[in-house]
């Protein structure tokens, strides 16, 4: 059950950012005092879009993973297999995208790299014939 999926609140369903996902996903800001840091969770076969941090210095985001099981990908590179513990890099300007797998619900701790001038550029979602090739 999603309420067991993390040690850290779930929050509410994700409105905000919905229409860059497949699948519903939850977030919950834990803080915002200097350094954004939110808890987001999948339900399985969740993702989002492919996407880029973008910033003109610094940016960039870490992911902490924290419960059941993952996927991170970044543009033309192999999918990397997410399990709790795992730390995922994300430099900015790399085009990536992460979410659950088909069969688990995921979470992870999303931090918000400072930098200069940062936002995210959103493209197109990860198509089931994409995802559906991962195990
Ligand atoms: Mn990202």
């Amino acid at each position: 059950m999603a309420e067991e999926v993390s040690i850290f609140p779930i929050g509410e369903k994700n409105t905000a950012f919905a229409q860059y996902f497949i699948g519903q996903s939850y977030l919950s800001v834990l803080t915002n005092q200097g350094v954004p840091v939110f808890n987001v969770t999948f339900e399985p076969g969740c993702r989002n879009n492919w996407h880029i941090h973008k910033a003109k210095s610094g940016g960039g985001q870490i992911l902490l993973c924290t419960a059941g099981r993952g996927w991170y990908q970044e543009w033309g590179q192999e999918p990397r297999e997410l399990h709790p513990g795992d730390v995922v890099n994300i430099p900015a300007g790399v085009k990536h995208w992460h979410g659950a797998a088909c069969d688990s619900w995921f979470a992870h701790i999303a931090i918000e790299v400072p930098g200069e001038d940062t936002g995210a550029e959103w493209c197109e979602p990860v198509t089931d014939q994409e995802y559906d090739k991962l195990k």
